[in-house]
Formats: C-alpha cells, sequence, structure tokens
C-alpha cells in the first residue's frame, strides 16, 4: 500500500510539513536521513543545518526563559546529555530547537526512517522513493525538504586538511582541543561568517575573519558583533590560494591581496569555511525542474508546488533568499497543506 504523504528532510520545513499532515491524519512517513561519516563531512546530518548552529535569537515563540524542563520531557536521558547545557539566560540552541520539533511530529504520529534517500522515481503516481538501507517506499505525495549544504572553496589543499583543520562548521568543530587557543580563520563576509567568527572566539587566541570585498554583506547586528570583538582581525580584500599543512595537520593558510596584489601566509590552526550553500538535490537526478544554482522552482507563486503535480518543495532546498528557520517551516507548512488538499481532490 502506498504512503500517502512521504517527506524527505529533517531541518524545519521536514518536521512542520510532519506536524501538520500528521495533524490532517495523513499518517506522515519522514526520511530525516542517515548518520553517516560521509553526512557528517558534507553537513548533511538529519535534522539539518540548525542542528550544527548554537543559540537561535530570532525564532518566534522562543524568548529567553526557562525551556529545560521542556526538554527534559522531550528527549531521553542520553540525547539530552548530547545536548549542550541550556541554561536560564539563552533562548534555544539550534539543536534544542530541531530536538523539540522532532518531538512535536512524533507526538502526533509521524513516523521516521534514519536514512538517506537515494533516489525516486516520479515518472507516474504512486512516486517511488528508494532510500540506501531500507526498502523502497510508494508515495501519492512527496514534499521535498532536504535543504542545502555548506560550500567549500574547492582547492586540492582544502581536501586535503578536511577534518585535519579545515571545517564548514565551526559550531561542530570549534571546540576541538586542536583548536584550543590557537589562532584560527574564517573566510566568508556573510551572517555565517561573521557568527562563526565570534562563535570561534570562545576557544581561539585570536580569528582572522578573510573576506574577498572590502564591505561585509552580513547584517549589521552581527557584523558589529565581530568587529567589536578584541579577538576578531578583519583581513579584507582577501582570498585563499592554498591551505598550507605538515602532511597531518593545517599550520596556516596562504592568501592574496587582490588590490595589492601581494600575498602572505598566516599561521593558524584551523580555517573555517562560511561561504553559502549548495541545495541537496543529488537523489532527484533532475526529474524536477530547478534553477542554475540547483534550487527547486515552485511552480506557482504562494505555493509549494513543482514542477510535478503531487511533489512539493519546502525550506533551503527551494529558497536561495530568505534561508531562515522560521520561513522554512513556514513553507513546510504549505506543503502539508498542499499535499493535504491535493490528496482531497483526488478522492
Ligand atoms: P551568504 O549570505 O550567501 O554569504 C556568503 C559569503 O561568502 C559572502 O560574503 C560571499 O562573498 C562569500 N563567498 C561566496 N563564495 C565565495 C568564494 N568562492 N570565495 C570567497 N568568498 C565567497 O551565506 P551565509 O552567510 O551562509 O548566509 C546564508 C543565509 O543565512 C543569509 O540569508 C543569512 O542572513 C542567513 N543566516 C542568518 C544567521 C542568523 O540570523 N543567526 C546566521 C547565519 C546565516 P560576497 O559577499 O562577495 O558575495
Amino acid at each position: 500500500m502506498s504512503e500517502k504523504v512521504v517527506i524527505i528532510g529533517s531541518g524545519p520545513a521536514g518536521w512542520s510539513a510532519a506536524i501538520y499532515s500528521a495533524r490532517a491524519n495523513l499518517e506522515p512517513l519522514v526520511f530525516e536521513g542517515a548518520i553517516t561519516g560521509e553526512n557528517q563531512e558534507n553537513g548533511t546530518l538529519p535534522l539539518g543545518q540548525l542542528n550544527l548552529t548554537t543559540e537561535v535569537e530570532n525564532f518566534a515563540g522562543f524568548p529567553a526563559g526557562k525551556l529545560t524542563d521542556f526538554l527534559d520531557t522531550a528527549l531521553d536521558e542520553k540525547d539530552r546529555m548530547m545536548l549542550p547545557p541550556n541554561d536560564e539566560k539563552h533562548a534555544i540552541t539550534g539543536p534544542e530547537l530541531m530536538n523539540l520539533m522532532r518531538q512535536q511530529a512524533r507526538n502526533f504520529g509521524t513516523r521516521i526512517i534514519t536514512d538517506d534517500v537515494v533516489s525516486v522515481d516520479l515518472s507516474k503516481r504512486p512516486f517511488v522513493v528508494t532510500p540506501r538501507d531500507h526498502e523502497a517506499v510508494e508515495a501519492e505525495t512527496l514534499i521535498i525538504a532536504t535543504g542545502a549544504k555548506a560550500n567549500y572553496l574547492g582547492l586540492e589543499s582544502e581536501s586535503e586538511y578536511k577534518n585535519r583543520g579545515v571545517s564548514a562548521c565551526a559550531v561542530c568543530d570549534g571546540a576541538l582541543p586542536m583548536f584550543r587557543n590557537q589562532p584560527l580563520m574564517v573566510v566568508g563576509g556573510g551572517d555565517s561568517a561573521v557568527e562563526e567568527a565570534t562563535y570561534l572566539t570562545n576557544f581561539a587566541s585570536k580569528v582572522y575573519l578573510v573576506h574577498r570585498r572590502d564591505e561585509l554583506r552580513a547584517s549589521k547586528i552581527m557584523a558589529e558583533r565581530a568587529i567589536r570583538n578584541e579577538k576578531v582581525e578583519i583581513v579584507w580584500n582577501s582570498v585563499v590560494e592554498e591551505v598550507i599543512g605538515d602532511g597531518t595537520k593545517l599550520t596556516g593558510v596562504r592568501l592574496k591581496d587582490t588590490v595589492a596584489n601581494t600575498e602572505q601566509v598566516v599561521d593558524c590552526a584551523g580555517m573555517f569555511v562560511a561561504i553559502g550553500h549548495t541545495p541537496n538535490v543529488a537523489f532527484l537526478d533532475g526529474q524536477v525542474e530547478t534553477d542554475e544554482a540547483g534550487y527547486i522552482q515552485w511552480s506557482t507563486p504562494f505555493r509549494t508546488y513543482t514542477s510535478v503535480e503531487g511533489v512539493y518543495a519546502a525550506g533551503d532546498v527551494a529558497d536561495d533568499y530568505y534561508r531562515q528557520a522560521i520561513t522554512s517551516a513556514g513553507t513546510g507548512c504549505m506543503a502539508a497543506l498542499d499535499a493535504e488538499r491535493f490528496l482531497a481532490s483526488q478522492e
């Protein structure tokens, strides 16, 4: 028997779609992704990008307050211990928010498979969804909420030192002993870069923020937080030419000043790349229309419809513009309502 709604992805879009479709008695099945080394390296582990971040200050409904008691009921003891302590001063962290969303979806009967979807067949309905380590399932409707993953610079020397000093996630790796009290580098000029630079000052002796232009893209409030921080030094108009190491670990980065046309080697123990994202659409194999960068296109304004009837897209996989947790959650809700209405129209 085919599933009424299959949701691929486990960020805010996926769980919001699950909560809404579960409450509509559609018994959604979520493929939340697999816990593998490859997904860890790509930043595509279950619970999405929010699970790789620290405090979330802009998700409506989560003012500072004591969430500890609520979290204790949402997580089993083992998972609860894995989360950073939630003191009474902060609002909520990304990992806490994601675990709460997941629990909320489960409370309404959402079923979850911890596996990656490797391919889909959208040529006829029911669609066929094939995961890596589980049996394929048939789906009347499909909600794609697979998000986006961090980009790297693409240098050979960068690949060589991945996990040996090169990272695309300060929150995941910044506290590692190899980075403690060492100079570190962040590459990029957006909100992620300034946020990561500020965060890394908790561990580093100094943080170089390297940006290819002379002006940050980041929002003013976040940029100022980084600029004000005495441990952060911004290196303007500079690009990474080479990651340098001793064969085992990263020891420095060769930068080129694009205005002065000069080069310098900056000694550091880590390089954190924060230069934007690429949508996770490889498993679709071109069966859904995307833009040039791979973001799924909504076929109708203000609807989550894709180019395939019965297939909906929500969250960062279809959004290269807003890319916020709250907008992802909103479009996840929209996708669930779109799927529900489509199913009703078919009866
Ligand atoms: P982004 O805004 O797209 O910024 C990417 C940055 O990387 C830009 O400064 C860009 O330079 C630079 N860049 C891109 N390719 C590069 C390359 N090959 N070499 C060197 N530099 C390169 O990405 P983001 O910072 O990840 O933010 C994405 C979205 O998430 C944004 O909408 C942001 O507001 C949001 N966000 C919000 C928060 C928060 O509110 N707490 C935190 C993080 C992110 P140019 O400026 O020259 O293009």
